[in-house]
């Protein structure tokens, strides 16, 4: 490997970080107890519109206290989509659920035609439970991921949970700050649409607290479920009462005071992004959209090309970082014996395409150095 002398997606903290953890570390708050862990979920549950929010360690354990929360039972299955990260789907196993794998369409995110196909040709609907055909068990949830900022067809998977009785999830790690901007849900943001959302502060996201997450809802009894769930299910402070189990899942005030500060630059940040993704675009690359009738946080660009691997060794190289996007998931080892519906244009997008950098501290400079890489490779 070559000197990366352009990552793919780093973070960006020229902001108050600096202050705020020093703050912290002086006042002694650094573990999961805090001013600033409150202050950090009162900022994104403003942010985003909703009434709570509960701060956790990732967006994976994130997930798996949204999926504790919303009564996800070993033995049932959930729908997910395979052009995801793993960690939308390894929580399913975590609670003892199967995933059922669905495709995606041309905006990578699930492709709610076949959902809504599988759910009435696949599977028996009594009036309450949605029961598949093939494995004879309850599906009860449809996990939905905003692949790469961009967003779902909400409109529609609410229409199709609300027919069949199904829970929704949305895994908004990557789309901090998308929102719609007609239809149903305009002015709804990522996350804030389905039971309940999720997002991510690991060090790729659009802002990071190192590492961490948060999960929102409009029902604020849901959030404060995931909390306690979070802070070991501790029913009496004083005299450590627990009935259930529970996890070690609080973010701390130190991962707080970085997310705090972090917030505080999030529309700069989406700004940048826009401005770099219509760079790449002025040199007459590629890019797959972001839907109309939205407003994304522009978090990951995708360039399609019909020379992945040449294209990702060549940027490498030349000191650009870039990769190709996940392996499906339902292609994966754990996964391999789970149900996959006609899962095909998928296939057709992981052989293509390549995410190219896009931090936010990329300069205009830099992102005509890959654009002419890249436009030179691919002519
Ligand atoms: C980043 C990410 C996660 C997991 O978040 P972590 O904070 O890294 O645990 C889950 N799902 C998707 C789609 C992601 O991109």
């Amino acid at each position: 490997m070559a000197d990366v002398k352009i990552p793919l997606s780093v973070p960006n903290l020229t902001g108050r970080e600096l202050e705020y953890v020093t703050s912290a570390v002086k006042a002694e708050w650094v573990s999961t107890a805090g001013p600033y862990i409150m202050d950090f979920e009162k900022a994104i549950a403003k942010y985003v519109k909703v009434p709570a929010a509960a701060a956790c360690q990732s967006g994976t354990a994130g997930l798996h206290l949204a999926m504790m929360t919303l009564g996800i039972q070993a033995g049932e299955e959930v729908i997910v989509p395979t052009v995801t990260f793993i960690a939308a789907v390894n929580p399913v196993r975590y609670v003892g659920a199967e995933p059922v794998f669905m495709d995606c369409d041309d905006s990578l995110t699930i492709d709610v035609n076949k959902l809504r196909k599988f759910c009435t040709e696949e599977c028996l609907f009594d009036g309450e439970n949605l029961i598949n055909k093939t494995s004879g068990r309850k599906i009860s949830s449809i996990v939905v991921v905003h692949v790469f900022g961009n967003l779902a067809d909400m409109e529609s998977i609410m229409d199709i949970a609300d027919t069949y009785h199904l829970k929704v999830l949305e895994d908004a790690t990557e789309a901090l700050g998308s929102y719609y901007m007609s239809g149903k849900y305009k002015g709804y943001f990522a996350g804030t649409i389905g039971d309940m959302g999720v997002y991510s502060f690991n060090g790729n996201k659009i802002i990071t607290t190192g590492g961490g997450g948060m999960i929102v809802s409009h029902e604020e009894e849901l959030v404060e479920r995931s909390r306690f769930l979070s802070t070991q299910a501790k029913k009496d402070i004083l005299y450590f009462v627990h009935e259930e189990i529970g996890y070690n899942y609080r973010m701390t005030n130190l991962q707080a005071a970085l997310g705090l500060a972090q917030i505080e630059q999030l529309e700069e940040f989406i700004e940048v992004k826009k401005k770099n993704y219509e760079i790449y675009c002025s040199s007459g690359m590629k890019l797959l959209p972001f839907k109309d009738g939205i407003r994304s946080n522009y978090w990951f660009y995708s360039y399609l090309t019909k020379k992945r691997d040449g294209l990702i060794k060549y940027l490498d190289e030349n000191g650009v970082q870039s990769r190709p996007i996940w392996k499906l998931i339902h292609t994966l080892k754990p996964y391999r014996d789970s149900q996959a519906y006609q899962i095909e244009k998928a296939l057709w997008y992981y052989e293509r395409v390549v995410n190219i950098p896009c931090s936010t501290n990329l300069t205009e400079r830099e992102a005509a150095y890959v654009s002419e890489l890249i436009n030179d490779y691919d002519a």
